[in-house]
This record gives structure tokens, sequence and C-alpha cells, in this order.
């Protein structure tokens, strides 16, 4: 993942960016929830959107983390 607030690459395990010093956890939390929601298949593009805008979260962010677990981006809702 990239710190939501200077856009460096920093560990999930980070509760701070090592770059900028921001707290990532709330972020964190947030990304979780909306991979949860995509891989159970969810509306998440819908019912996420606001929640991603406000983390600065892309729908390429939670792709990319659905893939890394093992599931396929193709079958997640296109919803
Ligand atoms: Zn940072």
């Amino acid at each position: 993942m990239v710190c939501a607030n200077c856009k460096q690459k920093i560990e999930n395990k980070d509760a701070f960016c090592p770059h900028c010093g921001k707290s990532s956890k709330r972020r964190d939390t947030v990304f979780e929830v909306i991979v949860r929601q995509a891989i159970a298949k969810a509306p998440w593009r819908q019912i996420c959107r606001s929640a991603m805008e406000e983390n600065e979260i892309t729908e390429e962010d939670i792709l990319k983390e659905v893939e890394s677990r093992g599931f396929n981006r193709d079958d997640l809702s296109k919803k």
C-alpha cells in the first residue's frame, strides 16, 4: 500500500508512515473492509466510494490487494 499523505510505499503493518509520520491506521482499517467487500462480491465500488475518496484509496489499490490474496479481479462484482 501507499501512504495516503505522501504516497510513498509503506508496509501494511506500519501504524505510522516512516516517511512523513502520518498515521495510516484508519486508512488501513477502511482498506481492509473494502477488500473484504470486494472478495464477498458486494458492489464495493458503490457502497465504498465515499470511504475510498476520503482515504484516497483507488480501485486499482483494491484490485491489486484482492489479487495478492489469490482472487481473480474478473470474478469481482463489476457494479
Ligand atoms: Zn507518508
